[in-house]
C-alpha cells in the first residue's frame, strides 16, 4: 500500500496528464455580472446568478435584517430546534410558484437530491435516468440501492425500451431528469415523459435548478411547454441559481413532503439553513413573481449571443460551445480571459469524454455590447477555427 501522500500525488499526476485536474482561483464577484480575478476586472459569463439577485439591494437587505435579528446559524437540524418560521413562509411561496400542495427546503440542491431519491426507492425498485442528469441526481439514484437504468440523452424511444424491459418486474419505479440540462441548456421533453411515466406507472422527478426564475414565465420547465403546468409530482430545485442565494428544495404533495421530513437523511441529519438564507430567498422569489421583464432577460441575452455567434437558437440562458479536447477548452477559456471575459472550461467527468466545452450563462444585467463583442470573438477565434 502506498503512503496516503503518494497515493494522492499519483492520482493528481494522472489528472494533470489528462487535462482534468481542477484548481480553485480566487474570484470576487461584483454587481452586474462583473468580477475581479487576479487583479483584473472581468465580465463573467459563467455565473448561474441569472437575475443578479445575489446582489439585489432588497435581497441583501432581507438577509442583513435576518442576520441582525436571528444570528448567522440555525443551531440544529430543522427537526430539533432549527426550524425557523421563515422556512414555512419560503415553502409556501415555492409550492405556490410550482403549483404543488407543499414544499420542503433542504441545505442545498445536492442534499435535496441525495435525500429525496433514497427516501422513495430502494432495493427491488428501479430508477430511469437521463444520461446527462446532474451528478447529484445520479448520486441519489446510486445511493438508493434501486437498480438504475440510464437512457440516452432525451431519447424517448430508448426510455420507452428500458421501461418496457425493466419496469414490470420492479416494485416501484422513478424517472429522473434535469428540466433544463445544466451543461447543455436544452430542455427535457417533459410532455412525452409525463405520458411515458403514466403509461408505465412510474413516478417522475425533475431537477429544475436552471428553470426556476428564467423559463416558463419564471415557474420553470413545467410551464415551458404551455400555460397549463405539466403534472410532475416531484419538482426539485435550488435556491442557489436564479434565486441568487443558497439552499435546495422540493415541491410535491403533502404526504410526499411529510414522508421526506421523516425519511430524507440529508434533511433529518443535517443542520437547517441559516434563517438569513430563507429571508433572502423569500425576497428573491417576490421579485421573480412580480418582475416579468427581468425574468425574460437572461434568455433574450442568450438568444442575442447565439444569433451573432452563428449558433442554433438556445432553449434557456445556458449556451455550450463544444470544443472536444480538454486542453483546447482550457486554452480557449484563457484566451477569453485575456480579452476580459470569464468563461470557465467544463471538462469530463462533468461532461462526457470528448465534449469539453465552454459553458456560457447569460445574466439579466449583461450589456448588449459586451455580448456582441464576446459573440464576435467566439465566432472568429473559436468556432471558425475548429470548423477549419
Ligand atoms: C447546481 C445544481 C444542483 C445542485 O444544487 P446546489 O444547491 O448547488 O447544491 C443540482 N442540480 C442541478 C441541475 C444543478 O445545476
Amino acid at each position: 500500500m502506498p503512503s496516503l501522500n503518494d497515493f494522492a500525488s499519483t492520482k493528481l499526476e494522472n489528472l494533470t496528464a489528462r487535462g482534468q485536474r481542477r484548481e480553485l482561483t480566487d474570484t470576487a464577484r461584483k454587481a452586474a455580472g462583473t468580477a475581479v480575478r487576479g487583479n483584473r476586472d472581468v465580465i463573467s459569463f459563467c455565473c448561474n446568478d441569472y437575475l443578479n439577485l445575489s446582489q439585489h439591494p432588497a435581497v441583501k437587505r432581507a438577509a442583513q435584517a435576518a442576520v441582525e435579528e436571528f444570528g448567522v446559524g440555525s443551531g440544529a437540524s430543522r427537526l430539533v430546534t432549527g426550524n425557523h418560521p421563515l422556512f414555512a413562509q419560503l415553502e409556501t411561496r415555492l409550492a405556490r410558484l410550482k403549483g404543488t400542495d407543499a414544499a420542503l427546503v433542504f441545505g442545498a440542491g445536492y442534499l435535496a437530491n441525495t435525500g429525496i431519491i433514497p427516501s422513495l426507492v430502494g432495493a427491488g425498485d428501479v430508477v430511469f435516468a437521463d444520461e446527462l442528469s446532474h451528478a447529484c441526481l445520479m448520486s441519489g439514484a446510486r445511493m438508493s440501492d434501486a437498480q438504475v437504468h440510464v437512457f440516452r440523452h432525451n431519447d424517448m424511444a430508448h426510455l420507452e425500451e428500458l421501461l418496457t424491459a425493466h419496469r414490470g418486474s420492479a416494485r416501484n419505479a422513478l424517472m429522473v431528469t434535469d428540466g433544463v440540462f445544466s451543461m447543455d441548456g436544452d430542455l427535457a421533453p417533459l410532455p412525452q415523459m409525463v405520458t411515458l411515466a403514466n403509461d408505465h406507472e412510474t413516478w417522475l422527478m425533475t431537477d429544475d435548478a436552471h428553470g426556476l426564475g428564467v423559463i416558463g414565465g419564471g415557474h420553470g420547465s413545467t410551464r415551458a411547454f404551455g400555460d397549463v403546468p405539466l403534472d410532475i409530482p416531484l419538482q426539485m430545485g435550488t435556491l442557489s441559481k436564479a434565486v441568487g442565494g443558497f439552499g435546495g428544495y422540493v415541491c410535491a404533495s403533502q404526504p410526499v413532503i411529510d414522508l421526506l421530513k421523516s425519511r430524507a437523511r440529508t434533511f433529518v441529519y443535517s443542520t437547517g439553513l441559516p434563517p438569513a438564507n430563507a429571508a433572502a430567498a423569500i425576497a428573491a422569489l417576490e421579485i421573480i413573481e412580480s418582475d416579468t421583464d427581468l425574468i425574460e432577460k437572461p434568455a433574450s441575452n442568450a438568444a442575442q449571443f447565439c444569433r451573432e455567434a452563428g449558433l442554433p437558437a438556445p432553449q434557456s440562458p445556458i449556451v455550450p460551445v463544444i470544443i472536444g479536447d480538454e486542453r483546447e477548452a482550457l486554452a480557449a477559456s484563457q484566451m477569453l480571459l485575456d480579452e476580459g471575459y470569464l468563461v470557465t472550461a467544463i471538462r469530463p467527468p462533468t461532461v462526457p469524454a470528448g465534449t469539453a466545452r465552454l459553458r456560457l450563462t447569460f445574466m439579466a444585467e449583461h450589456d448588449p455590447e459586451d455580448i456582441s463583442r464576446l459573440a464576435e470573438i467566439i465566432r472568429e477565434r473559436i468556432i471558425r477555427r475548429s470548423a477549419a
